[in-house]
């Protein structure tokens, strides 16, 4: 049996891998998974999001669902729309970040989360040997639209803000959405918070022509001297499909999002001591350090949304992030969510009167350099073995892969990669010579190995 779900729900190429009939197959399955139960669905702005869309209401009103469509909205909106609305569970069209030529189907359970690992393995079960539930011809369902989807969601948002502190700073604030979805949601939530606010690449356009949709720093040049350009406090870029944020301070400077998620552990200890911190076991030690000090727990997870979304649920954690400036504030709900974010941020700044990069610059500094290694998928597990044994009497996290941490705060973690014939390599430490050393080290290791295992 084939695998249906990545790391990221099922993602490919549309109308090469993610064709109609596809996409009308998925969508039976997850019908069938939810027994014909109540599904709220939407999209992305994509070009092909609403072919999409119509082929897997298709799928689940053939299993007898009843689907509310929500229509085109940030994925955590839609998630949200699904716990708020007391469904059985949901589906968002979505490739997030991912170039425009791609879209995805992300399956979630009635609380808005994605369903688990082993909920996706039954999805795949009935998709592969099609033991599909088809209801009779007068047994389907007319799909119903959904209003009031957007302001039932800012809504939520807006109850965690202190919204009066933030409306006296009348902060001036840029959003690039990227034409994507969040263009949607975030300008207005700023306006409802008194900010005065200027948008770049708002028009919704599934081309993305203004910028590729992941938020990395080397895409946001135009966000930055926009920010510096109008003398703004602050800049949020937001991903395809706004569930993560970057943040751009006063000063034009781009900040990745291990800073501004541990910007926002730092403070949320700070009135919640001893409260539990889920991270991915990739996030870089900055969020380590600030949980350390103000008293917390962290604990990490695999690589993946989903898992810190499922751990945080486990552990009835409030507070979950990403390095790539996805956050997860489980009161409105433990999915990762840009405007929530960008909430919280300007919750800091509106209490702490301190500017961005103030706030930041508090922060420990850590050099950060990633590799990657090629390595056969069947050699994976014998050079995994192999390479543990190089950190043995060192402080150790093995939840994904071999992290290791050095007495002088440097780490470094190994892991294989989910989806490509790679061993990834993460390094951090103090100084820029140190990473790199570390990097040329444990690279030049993972090659003799996996020589070594290939040639027996
Ligand atoms: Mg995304």
């Amino acid at each position: 049996m084939g695998a249906l779900f990545g790391t990221n729900g099922i993602r490919g190429l549309a109308n090469v891998d993610l064709t109609p009939e596809f996409a009308a197959k998925v969508g039976v399955s997850v019908g069938t998974f939810f027994d014909g139960g109540e599904m709220v669905v939407g999209s992305d702005a994509r070009c092909t999001s609403p072919m999409l869309l119509s082929a897997v209401i298709s799928g689940l009103t053939s299993a007898g669902c009843k689907v509310y469509n929500a229509g085109m909205a940030p994925t955590p909106t839609i998630q949200y729309t699904v716990k708020k609305q007391g469904v059985d569970g949901g589906i968002v069209i979505t490739a997030s970040h991912n170039p425009p030529e791609y879209n995805g189907i992300k399956v979630l359970a009635g609380d808005g989360v994605e369903i688990s690992r082993e909920e996706e393995k039954v999805v795949e079960k009935i998709f592969f040997e099609e033991t599909f539930r088809r209801v009779k011809w007068d047994q389907v369902k007319e799909p119903s639209i959904l209003e009031g989807v957007i302001e039932d969601y800012l809504a939520s948002v807006t109850k965690h803000i202190e919204v009066e502190a933030v409306r006296e700073r009348r902060f001036k604030v840029v959003v690039d959405p990227a034409n994507g979805v969040g263009s949607l949601t975030l300008p207005r939530f700023l306006h409802s918070l008194g900010c005065k606010v200027y948008v770049i690449n708002a028009e919704l356009d599934g081309r993305f022509p203004s910028r590729p949709p992941e938020p990395r720093p080397e895409n946001l040049g135009e966000l930055a001297k926009t920010v510096k350009a109008l003398g703004a406090d602050l800049g949020v870029a937001l991903d395809g499909d706004a569930d993560r944020a970057i943040f751009v301070d006063e000063t034009g400077n781009i900040h990745w999002g291990d800073k501004t998620f541990a910007l926002i552990a730092k403070f949320f200890l700070m009135k919640n001591p001893k409260s539990t911190i889920v991270t991915p076991i990739s996030s870089s030690s900055i969020i380590k350090d600030v949980v350390d000090e103000y008293g917390g727990s962290l604990v990490f997870t695999k690589v993946g949304s989903v898992d810190v979304s499922h751990k945080m649920k486990e552990l009835k954690a409030i507070l979950g992030g990403e390095e790539n400036g996805g956050v997860f504030y489980a009161p409105h709900i433990p999915v990762r969510d840009g405007t929530m974010t960008t909430g919280l941020i300007l919750n800091i700044m509106a209490e702490s009167g301190k500017k961005l990069s103030e706030l930041l610059s508090d922060l420990p500094v850590y050099f950060i350099k990633k590799s990657n290694v090629k390595c056969p998928n069947e050699l994976k597990g014998k050079v995994m073995e192999r390479v543990s044994s190089e950190f043995e009497g060192l402080p150790k996290e093995t939840v994904d892969g071999i992290k290791a941490f050095f007495p002088n705060g440097s780490a470094v973690l190994i892991r294989p990669s989910g989806t490509e014939p790679a061993i990834r390599i993460y390094a951090e430490a103090k100084s820029e010579d140190e990473v790199n050393d570390l990097v040329r080290k444990y690279a030049a290791l993972l090659e003799r190995v996996i020589r070594e295992a290939s040639a027996i």
